[in-house]
Parts: C-alpha cells; structure tokens; sequence
C-alpha cells in the first residue's frame, strides 16, 4: 500500500505498474469514481510509449492506443453485467499482442482471462490517494 498526494504521483505509480507488463496481460483497476483510476492508467500509457491523450472511455467502453505494444483501455462503468451483451464485446480489446487495462472490472472479472495485476485505488482526504498493487 502507498499513499500519493497528486495525479502526477499517481501517474507516477502507473508507470511503474507498467514496467513489468507483457503482451496478453490484463490490469484490473477498481476504485470509486474521481479515485484516480483513469490517472493512474494515463501514467502506464505513458510509460507504453503511447502519446495520444489517454481520457476516460465515454461513448464506447474502451479505447485501444497504439505505444510499443497496443494498449487497451476499457471502462466498464456504465455496464450492468454482461450477461446482456454481445459475448464478443471486449475481444478486439483482449488480444495477445496488448496490454489492457480494465476500470471498474468487477462484473466482467469472470470472463477476463490473464489477468496479471490487481490495482485498488481510494480517497484518503483532499488529494491524498491510497494505492495497493496485488500481483495475481
Ligand atoms: P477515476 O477514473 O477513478 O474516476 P480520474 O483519474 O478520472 O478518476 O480522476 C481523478 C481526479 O482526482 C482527477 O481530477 C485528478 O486530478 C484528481 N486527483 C487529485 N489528487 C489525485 C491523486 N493523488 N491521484 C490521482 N488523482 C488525483
Ligand atoms: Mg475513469
């Protein structure tokens, strides 16, 4: 568990988060909403070469960037399951070639395979974040 007291902190955290990353693996980031999980995930993006701005998915659940490696970036916040969805929906985010990063995992965790590493966010007053990294 560590403590940052600002975004670049938090990016800072992802970057490292990143540095152990391989093709194929799958980051879990959960975390209210304004915890930081898109921050840290743009600090990991940055650190995969990937320039483009690294926002938040809002029309369309995930984002796919192009860094050393292709990068996705799924946000799952809106869906309420996907037991109603196409069983297809996060394949052309899923691939052996990218790292993929998933917010707000919990009702998709069953279906996500090669899930490398846990990353837990929460407020600890003003810009204060906590963050704890679990390697699966
Ligand atoms: P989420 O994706 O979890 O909803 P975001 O990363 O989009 O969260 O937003 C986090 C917000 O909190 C941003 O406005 C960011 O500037 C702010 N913030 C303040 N302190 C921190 C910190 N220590 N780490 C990350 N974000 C912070
Ligand atoms: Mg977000």
């Amino acid at each position: 568990m560590e403590r940052t007291s600002s975004p670049a902190e938090t990016e800072a955290v992802g970057a490292r988060v990143a540095a152990g990353l391989e093709p194929g693996d799958v980051v879990l980031v959960s975390g209210e909403l304004g915890a930081g999980k898109t921050t840290l995930i743009r600090g990991a993006c940055r650190a995969l070469g990937v320039t483009e701005p690294v926002t938040s998915p809002t029309f369309t659940i995930g984002h796919r960037y192009g860094g050393r490696l292709p990068v996705s970036h799924l946000d799952l916040y809106r869906l309420e399951g996907l037991e109603g969805e196409d069983p297809g929906l996060l394949d052309d985010y899923l691939t052996e070639d990218a790292v993929a990063f998933v917010e707000w995992p919990l009702d998709a965790e069953p279906v996500l395979e090669r899930v490398a590493l846990r990353v837990g966010l929460e407020h600890d007053g003003g810009d204060g974040r906590l963050i704890t990294v679990r390697r699966l």
